[in-house]
């Protein structure tokens, strides 16, 4: 048997399609533009790509994106001010800050200086408790997209026996609770998991989201099973040259699972398209306009 291939490059086409078509209905039917920040602190070039290609893709579904790009010695306070700024702009509806930071600067204390309701990235600890108690919050953009991929495959999650491998505040955590949103009997494992091979080999869903390249073998995966791989992984090939792997050994994985999500292609296309899913949630809600089904938990 060889699994479906959960395509996330389609997918991910669909959603912000649904975006751009949410953004003109918000802009003709209520003169509201919605506008995404996102601000870079030095000048890591992995950062430097992903903001880049967050502004294009924000200007393409007819959105304003706004662009700031600090120094690496920015101080606190300055970017705090900023921030503060960016919270008061009735034109900013969704704030992103990339991480990292720079090490002489709080990660938890920017974050948390987001006002909630424009934190399009679900980090900021309201989003968090909001999450995890049920209630309408900001959801994390890669969680979020694997949600929106297992529910297109699925249909109903109810019932599922769900495995998240790895418990990060970005990814793994806010996974587990998105999947118990939706009924899913959760089990969240780590680096201190026993027999992960057995816990792994009991679900109808595994979402990876470890770092690890192809650390999941086709014989942890029950017949059947949706495997969402979203670890991204830079490796050597035996010819020359690197190539990106996920966290599951996708041709293993692929004869034995029913569903699987290829890297590249699969969740990594995913999150910027619910980035800005995201920030046309935030100014609908700002303006109290209905927002538009199925672009969020
Ligand atoms: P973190 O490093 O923050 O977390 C990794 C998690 O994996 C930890 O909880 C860790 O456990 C667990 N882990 C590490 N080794 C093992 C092991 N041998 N067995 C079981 N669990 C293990 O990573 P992130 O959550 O930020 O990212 C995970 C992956 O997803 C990375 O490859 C990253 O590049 C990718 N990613 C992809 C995105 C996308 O858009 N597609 C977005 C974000 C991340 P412990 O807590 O015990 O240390």
């Amino acid at each position: 048997m060889s699994a479906d291939v959960i395509d996330g490059k389609e997918f991910s086409l669909r959603v912000r399609n649904k975006v751009a078509e949410g953004v003109a209905k918000l802009k003709k039917d209520y003169g509201v533009k919605p506008g995404l920040a996102v601000v870079l602190v030095g000048e890591d070039p992995a950062s430097q790509v992903y903001v880049r290609s967050k502004g294009k893709q924000t200007v393409e579904a007819g959105m304003n994106s706004y662009e700031h790009t600090l120094d690496a010695t920015t101080s606190e306070s300055d970017l705090l001010k900023l921030i503060s700024k960016l919270n008061e702009d009735p034109d900013v509806h969704g704030i992103l800050v990339q991480l990292p930071l720079p090490g002489h600067l709080n990660e938890d204390l920017v974050i948390n200086s987001i006002a909630p309701q424009k934190d399009v990235d679900g980090f900021h600890i309201s989003n968090v408790g909001m999450l995890g108690t049920g209630q309408k919050s900001m959801v994390p953009c890669t969680p979020l997209g694997c949600l929106m991929m297992l529910r297109d495959y699925h249909g109903s999650l109810s019932g599922l026996d769900a495995v998240v491998i790895g418990r990060s505040n970005i990814v793994g955590k806010p996974m587990a609770q998105l999947l118990l949103g939706d009924s899913c009997t959760v089990t969240i494992a780590h680096s201190r998991t026993k027999d992960l091979k057995d816990v792994v080999k009991r679900a109808d869903i595994v979402v990876a989201a470890v770092g690890r390249a192809e650390m999941v073998p086709g014989d942890w995966i029950k017949e059947g099973a949706t495997v969402i791989d979203v670890g991204i992984n830079r490796i050597d090939k035996p010819e020359g040259g690197t190539r990106l792997v996920g966290d599951v050994d996708y041709d293993s994985c692929s004869a034995v699972a029913g569903a699987v999500t290829p890297v590249p292609g699969g969740v990594g296309p995913m999150t910027i398209a619910c980035l800005l899913a995201n920030t046309l949630t935030a100014a609908c809600r700002a303006n109290n306009v209905e927002e538009p089904v199925g672009l969020t938990a």
